[in-house]
């Protein structure tokens, strides 16, 4: 094979040079931080249309925030920058609002770019992310970081690793904005389904192939794809789930199936009182 492995990647680092991280954010809001990191990858000759790609980055935004909570977003676009993947961090001590789901404000921006013909590429990526900034000691030394050093140390130790088949980390929010586009379109008129075709299609390359052929199977023999766990209940078949699964899948953006339907399984939002 001429083309890189994705399971021969190991370390965040083999992407990330010291110089295409920032220790403190100028910006106050999240589109001039994503043109800020946009800057140092244009600098490091690493993307060549910046204007492009600050705008597709904004629309994918627009449609749901990039933001994983606890302080962190990873705004992305999936655009052929002539190599794999580039990438940018940038940390705010003050904090930037990315409009995120837990409304707490940002304080770590990743930002990627990554090559089309390599869509595993960023799923490996994002699993590795979820998985080390899910852990409250290391969001903080990142937060925290006294100097660029400091940060970019941290920041190396990331390790990428394939999610576990039976779990999609972080992308049920994905998945269930699919879905809701997915139908509407079918009863919208001409041009407004154009448009829903537009969103569909850039959620779509973000999520694996796999993933997607289930998730359209579902949908053209059921009418939906994704199910919601109440109560421990699928919402999709009305059978309990594991009191394992059903306890994982609380309060987790992570994507399940049920082993009852095999629809997949996303937390019931929180009832507002
Ligand atoms: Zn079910």
């Amino acid at each position: 094979m001429d083309r890189k492995d994705a399971s021969e990647i190991s370390h965040f680092s083999d992407y990330l040079k010291p110089a295409q991280v920032i220790h403190d954010l100028k910006s106050k809001d999240k589109v001039q931080a994503i043109e800020e990191l946009l800057d140092v990858l244009s600098k490091q000759k690493l993307i060549a249309n910046k204007k492009v790609l600050l705008t597709r980055l904004i629309d994918r935004e627009n449609l749901l925030s990039t933001a994983l909570g606890d302080g962190i977003a990873v705004p992305h676009a999936r655009v052929d920058t002539g190599g794999d993947m580039a990438i940018a961090a940038g940390r705010s001590a003050a904090g930037l609002d990315f409009e995120a789901g837990d409304k707490k404000k940002v304080h770590l921006i990743i930002l990627i770019i990554w090559n089309p013909s390599l869509p595993g590429l960023f799923n490996h990526l994002f699993a590795g992310l979820a998985n080390f900034l899910r852990k409250p000691e290391f969001r903080e030394r990142i937060f925290k970081a006294a100097d660029k050093n400091d940060l970019y140390a941290a920041l190396s130790e990331i390790e990428l690793r394939l999610p576990q088949e039976d779990k999609i980390v972080s992308r049920a929010g994905l998945l269930k904005k699919l879905q809701e586009i997915e139908m509407k379109k079918r009863k919208a008129a001409k041009a407004q389904a154009k448009t829903l075709s537009g969103q569909a299609a850039l959620i779509r390359e973000e999520l694996d192939e796999a993933l997607l052929v289930r998730f359209d199977k579902l949908i053209e023999r059921y009418g939906f794809a994704v199910a919601e766990v109440d109560e421990g209940v699928c919402q999709g078949c009305y059978i309990s789930v594991s009191t394992e699964m059903s306890s994982a899948i609380e309060g987790s953006n992570d994507i399940y199936v049920c082993e009852n339907c095999g629809k997949y399984l996303v937390a019931a939002k929180r009832k507002k009182k």
